[in-house]
């Protein structure tokens, strides 16, 4: 079968030749434990060589199966040709100059790629930065400016980043919080429509969650306080929640009604990876801002607001920017990794990859009652588990337990979840079918071993 590595020249193989991690990598992380802050984590401490299509290789010789993408951001691969091609020449012409010293070309470009990817016919405009946070904290810059308002609503286990005022729009206190406060004001958490823990189940879920949600912001906050209202289209560090049907279009129209800003962040979804370019198209959601990162520029740090003109020119003359915002180098990479999803057609590859895992994860959920819910779409999906599918109560130990299993066997997996309790699985969205499979072998050997 075809390997789509977008243009990796690894081998596209699991190798494991040393215990993992392995004793090359224990001497670095022993370097790294006396050097690096401990508040500086990592899931798995394998020290990487190179990486790309879907496979990961250590200073060991071992070439780990890649399920993470470095969290959900080398969609292409970690070394795409057009990425590395595009970037590897702006390179050679110049690092740096600031865009808001003098302009580059590139910039320009990825503005008009948002432009078009983005939903909405309307006139849009963007702004670049480094990170997801730093979008975040630009999309209510922006949308304090223009409504005049301050108040800000997000939603349980919603995750946005952690910068002082991300912190504060985060849900989850350990690890992201705790210790870190005081938080910034003016930030307001409302439900989200959980399908999996809704108390009268998943068919009831969206409705009832959209009018507790309004409920409290019209009744504790004031619609006519709220500058913003900002929500990722499926939750991803809260544990992959797609919330359920008819909850984001009722929020919408909710916004829409009463003069609110209503931002999507697609930082984690945005992108191909749930098999469209940004996971809100699912329901036909129209953002008035979209905020965008991870997945955008094939591993490069690149972030980007993206909305209506008239919102995004609502910020004066310098209120907006940095210095290596939208930087030249991050800006190539990014055309790179947008080419190569168009030419590679990545939606239809993550739908490809959801109609793999689904498929078989179902027939692992038969087996082990462990896995309460399987969901996620395209290439972002995820198990959560539970002690008991009757009680829920949710089983970190496993997932922790789960995680370990398939780090030994050379498969890179990640956790998320406000309970600490999902396995959640974001293939590079170029990964071979072959290693696709080999990984759900090695997960569902590692649910017997449970
Ligand atoms: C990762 C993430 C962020 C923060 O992005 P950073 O680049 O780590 O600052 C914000 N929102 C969502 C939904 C994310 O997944």
């Amino acid at each position: 079968m075809t390997e789509l590595t977008g243009g990796s020249a690894l081998p596209q193989e699991r190798r494991v030749v040393t215990a993992i991690p392995g004793p090359k990598s224990l001497e670095l992380q022993a370097r790294r434990t006396a050097t690096v802050a401990g508040g500086v984590g990592s899931v798995l401490p394998v020290f990487t060589t190179r990486a790309g299509g879907g496979v990961i290789e250590d200073v060991d010789g071992n070439s780990l199966i890649d399920f993470g993408s470095g969290i959900a951001v080398t969609s292409v691969g970690a070394s795409a040709e057009a990425v590395v091609r595009r970037a590897s020449a702006q390179l050679a012409n110049f690092t740096h100059t600031c865009f808001m010293v003098t302009p580059y070309e590139g910039y320009v470009e990825v503005c008009e790629r948002l432009a078009e990817l983005t939903p909405g016919d309307h006139a849009k405009k963007s702004a670049l930065f480094n990170s997801g946070a730093e979008a975040v904290e630009n999309a209510v810059k922006i949308a304090r400016a223009y409504t005049k308002r301050q108040a800000v609503v997000v939603f349980d286990h919603g995750y946005h980043g952690r910068t002082n005022l991300t912190m504060a729009l985060t849900a989850k206190n350990m690890p992201y919080k705790h210790g870190f406060g005081p938080f910034a004001p003016e930030v307001y958490r409302v439900p989200v429509a959980y399908g999996y823990r809704w108390p009268t189940g998943p068919e009831n879920c969206g409705p009832e969650a959209a009018a507790q949600a309004i409920d409290q912001i019209t009744k504790q906050v004031g619609a006519e306080n709220v500058a913003a209202i900002i929500i990722e289209p499926v939750l991803g560090e809260g544990g992959f929640i797609e919330p359920a049907k008819g909850f984001l279009p009722a929020i919408v129209q909710f916004a829409n009604d009463n003069g609110i800003v209503f931002v999507a962040d697609e930082i984690q979804s945005g992108f191909c990876r749930t098999g469209q370019w940004f996971a809100c198209e699912d329901e036909g959601v129209v953002p008035d801002l979209i905020t965008t990162a991870k997945g955008i520029a094939g591993g490069m740090p690149l972030a980007a607001v993206t909305g209506r003109a008239e919102i995004m020119d609502s910020a004066h003359a310098g209120g907006l920017g940095g210095t290596y915002g939208g930087n030249p180098v991050a800006c190539a990479a990014a055309l790179g990794a947008i080419e190569t999803m168009r030419e590679l057609d990545l939606n239809a590859k993550a739908k490809r990859i959801e109609e793999v895992m689904k498929a078989r994860l179902a027939v692992m959920q038969e087996k082990f009652p462990v896995i309460g819910d399987i969901r996620g779409r395209g290439a972002m999906i995820a198990v959560e588990l539970v002690k008991d599918p009757e009680t829920k109560a949710p089983a970190p130990e496993a997932a922790g337990a789960l995680a370990k299993a398939c780090h030994a066997e050379g498969l890179l997996v990640l956790t998320c979840g406000t309970y600490g309790n999902v396995l959640r699985f974001l293939p590079p969205l170029v990964i071979g079918e072959d290693l696709l499979n080999e990984g759900l072998d090695i997960i569902e050997a590692a649910l017997g071993q449970l």
